[in-house]
């Protein structure tokens, strides 16, 4: 059975005492009793407050990047062996923003997914085509090959730390959200795609979230669809009413 999830990605947002005090707020208002996986993801100096923080609860913390490197002279860089001896399991790859703005390519980004796999790691996999793909028609195959040359190299028994997170660009901080039929659609076709290579236990396996512009709003009938199985959540997961309404719409 796989998982769901939800995952607050909460970018370059909140110093501190701002995480300290959206963190207490979560610990008040994620039910204890919740069916989904919990996640949060701080800027990389406040992971470790984070971690320490959040021990006896049931939300757990992602890191938003990470070097493919294992150290050296990299100025500004967080390797993976950092974060585990954190206590950070789990990392965020392939964000559209990496992606964009930092010129992160699929090959480099395939290199991350191997240094945290070899960390035992768990990789949320981003990933999703920009507006003009889907005018053109062209966002299968964009999906699909972002997918083949940044992930689709791993062993199929690596598939149990990964997790997919399909974000369409143009849904991103835009407030203009995916239908939940073309959610639906991309999502059936990305299991479709990794059945064709890994086989059927890989794909009913995998967690496939939808992000961009969930809100309590919407969130409810994007998860009711069956091959959604959670989201990642931007702006929404800045806020503790609004991240936990999403919690509660799955
Ligand atoms: C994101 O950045 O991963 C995201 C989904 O953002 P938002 O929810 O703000 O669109």
């Amino acid at each position: 059975m796989r998982k769901k999830i939800v995952a607050g990605n909460w970018k370059m947002h909140k110093n501190a005492e701002q995480t300290e005090d959206l963190l207490n707020d979560l610990i008040a208002k994620v039910p204890t009793d919740c069916d989904a996986q919990v996640i949060v993801a701080p800027t990389f100096v406040n992971l470790a407050s984070a971690v320490d923080h959040l021990e006896f609860t049931n939300i757990d913390v992602a890191a938003q990047n990470v070097h493919q490197a294992e150290s050296g002279a990299f100025t500004g860089e967080i390797s993976a062996d950092m974060l585990k001896s954190v206590g950070v399991n789990t990392v965020i790859l392939g964000h559209s923003e990496r992606r964009a703005i930092f010129n992160e390519t699929d090959a480099l980004i395939a290199s991350k997914v191997d240094t945290a796999l070899a960390h035992e790691m768990t990789v949320i996999f981003c990933f999703g085509e920009e507006l003009k793909d889907r005018q053109s028609n062209n966002h299968f195959n964009v999906v699909e090959n972002q997918l083949k040359d940044g992930l689709f190299h791993i062993k199929a028994a690596s598939w149990e730390n990964v997790v997919l997170a399909y974000e369409p660009v143009w849904a991103i901080g835009t407030g203009e959200t995916a239908s939940p039929e073309q959610a639906q659609e991309m999502h059936e076709f990305i299991r479709e795609t990794v059945r064709k290579s890994f086989g059927s236990d890989v794909a009913e396996d995998v967690s496939i979230l939808y992000g961009g512009s969930v809100k309590p709003e919407n969130a409810k009938e994007i998860f009711s669809k069956p091959d959604v199985d959670g989201g990642l959540i931007g702006g929404a997961a800045l806020k503790a009413d609004d991240f936990v309404a999403i919690i509660n719409a799955i």
